[in-house]
């Protein structure tokens, strides 16, 4: 913390009010793009403020999508120990976001949780770091916290870092990451920034927006030694002047720092909304960055940016995709899933609208999947549903419906092929069926001696070598891609029988030892169906959509076409 001459890196906290879920990450990634706009380099830090070392090992249905990055991280607790190392590539949801918006593959070590900061603060009282000393939240923990966001704005030599905190202000075990904030911008005045976001909800009954909820997070702030410097409303409107005026009053802000945050037809337009209220110019001169380029309209960047968001407000067409699993308690389980679809159709002219099917045994696959133009097989551990993740599969082959199974989902896909077609009656993946007389799926050599539940699994980007004349090569059109992984269990060549070949099985990539197959398809001209054992949603962009969710679509659209 003492070398401030040589880190000129810039702070923008963003942190949250009145409750969870109301798009922070967005906010956060919008904020981050109004800077790339003026070309700053710029990078984020997620805060989850839970104990898990990282979210890995949380169900889906708690705490969303668990997203996966390009790198693993050996974290290791206490630096220049002998201390253990933890693997870390899986992270949370807000980075697919954030990635979304940024283009940025962002380091693993960008997420940080309690887990991660407790670890090193016990282990490394272990080793002596804090001698003679009485070990203390304050300032023991929150310098470690310090440290950690130091050396990623000092490493990466950022312009700014953006760092926002899960959860709402009040929360317990936030506030120790707030007292940190608190020091951060003492110590590096006109340098930092705290951004607020807050719900601000409209009252039916007396037909206004409500600033209530707001000034009560503010004054919770106010307690923790934070004044927010600009304040984000979350609402179904743009806020009313009056509201803004409200806000600005208890805040201790101008009214020009009270920013609209309505519902948008589009996220990927916040960016421009926030540019329209000049949140970008008082930002730069709040934290004292001289803008990189002079107008908005010269900005490559920002031009490409509006010309993206026609291509999705101009999609007109629907394309109904029905997504059998188990996650859906909540919206944000496959989140990457969803926004790579939503990709690939408006690259092509289209909306697509998901049927997320629930699965239980009552559900009868077929009816639910009769109104469906294409099927994504979702990704998920454990056996509840996966009777009927198989039948979906099944559904597919008999009813030529373009399919792409993702995983599991392709491992399901596998089951599927070799029930149906090669009469292995009972066969399944050992995960589900430890006893069956036909393991298809099965661990991975490398799984069989692993114990640990956490960070564990084959995780990260491998390379991938595409098979030519496949479904896949006429997708990618590289004999050599990278892609994202997170399983255990794998697809067993030796059922792959001349027989399972004559029916269609097709090997359609490998990894570069040739022992793991990462990827199947059908060899059939007349039905696209596709399972990978990776994950192309984590890759796509809203200006690049994942070759294989676009081939996908287009297979869906053809689909569709040919039975109108
Ligand atoms: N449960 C499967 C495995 O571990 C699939 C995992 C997944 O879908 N990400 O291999």
């Amino acid at each position: 913390m003492t070398d401030e001459r040589k880190n000129e890196t810039r702070f923008i906290f963003v942190t949250g009010g009145v409750m969870s879920g109301i798009g922070k990450g967005v906010v956060t990634a919008s904020i981050g793009k109004v800077l790339q706009f003026r070309s700053f380099n710029i990078s984020v830090v997620k805060i989850d403020p839970y104990l898990n070392v990282d979210p890995g090992t949380l169900n889906p249905v708690e705490h969303g999508e668990c997203f996966i990055t390009e790198d693993v991280w050996e974290f290791k607790p206490v630096p220049d120990s002998d201390e253990r190392i933890y693997k870390i590539s899986e992270i949370d949801q807000d980075f697919g976001t954030y990635s979304r918006f940024l283009g940025l593959d962002m380091h693993p070590s960008h997420n940080i949780t309690s887990g991660q900061i407790y670890l090193t603060t016990i282990l490394g009282e272990r080793k002596g770091r804090f001698l003679g000393k009485t070990v203390q939240i304050i300032p023991h923990v929150t310098t470690i916290i310090k440290e950690r966001l130091i050396e990623i704005s000092r490493c990466e030599n950022l312009d700014v870092l953006l760092i926002e905190c899960g959860g709402t202000v009040g929360d317990l075990e936030s506030s120790i990451f707030l007292e940190a904030f608190r020091q951060i911008k003492i110590e590096y005045p006109n340098r930092t920034a705290l951004v607020h976001v807050t719900l601000v909800p409209y009252s039916q009954a007396v037909g206004q927006q409500k600033s209530k909820p707001s000034q009560h997070s503010v004054k919770m702030l106010q307690s923790l030694g934070l004044n927010p410097d600009i304040i984000i409303g979350r609402s179904e409107k743009p806020l009313a002047d009056d509201i803004k005026q409200k806000i600005s009053l208890y805040s201790n802000i101008p009214e020009t720092a009270v920013i609209s945050n309505p519902d948008l037809k589009v996220v990927y337009e916040l960016p421009l909304l926030f540019e329209e209220q000049g949140l970008g110019d008082y930002l730069c001169e709040m934290i004292d960055l001289k803008a990189k380029l002079v107008s908005y309209n010269e900005v490559t960047n920002y031009s490409e940016w509006v010309k993206m968001i026609n291509i999705y407000k101009s999609a007109n067409k629907t394309i109904t995709i029905g997504m059998p699993g188990k996650y859906f308690n909540i919206s944000d389980s496959y989140i990457s899933i969803n926004d790579a679809l939503e990709h690939a159709a408006a690259h092509q002219g289209y909306k697509t609208e998901l049927k997320m099917i629930n699965l239980s045994e009552d559900t009868n696959v077929g009816e639910e999947l009769s109104d469906c133009d294409g099927i994504l097989l979702t990704p998920g551990f454990g056996e509840r549903a996966v009777e009927g993740m198989i039948q979906s599969a099944e559904y597919a082959m008999d009813k030529k419906v373009p399919f792409l199974g993702i995983c599991f989902g392709a491992q399901l896909f596998y089951v599927a092929f070799c029930r149906k077609y090669l009469g292995l009656k009972g066969a399944n993946s050992t995960e589900i069926d430890p006893d069956t007389p036909y393991p298809v799926i099965d661990l991975l050599e490398s799984q069989k001696v692993v114990i640990e539940k956490g960070g564990s699994m084959r995780l990260g980007a491998h390379k991938i070598i595409v098979e030519k004349h496949t479904k896949l090569y006429k997708a990618y059109n590289q004999k050599e891609i990278k892609e994202r992984f997170r399983h255990r269990y794998h697809i067993q060549e030796r059922f792959i029988t001349e027989e399972a070949k004559q029916k269609g099985m097709v090997v359609s990539s490998r990894d570069e030892t040739g022992k793991i197959i990462n990827s199947i398809e059908l060899n059939r001209e007349d039905h696209w169906m596709v399972g990978t054992q990776f994950h192309p949603e984590f890759k796509s962009r809203p200006y690049a959509p994942s070759k294989l969710y676009f081939d996908f679509i287009k297979a869906c659209i053809t689909k569709k076409a040919g039975n109108n």
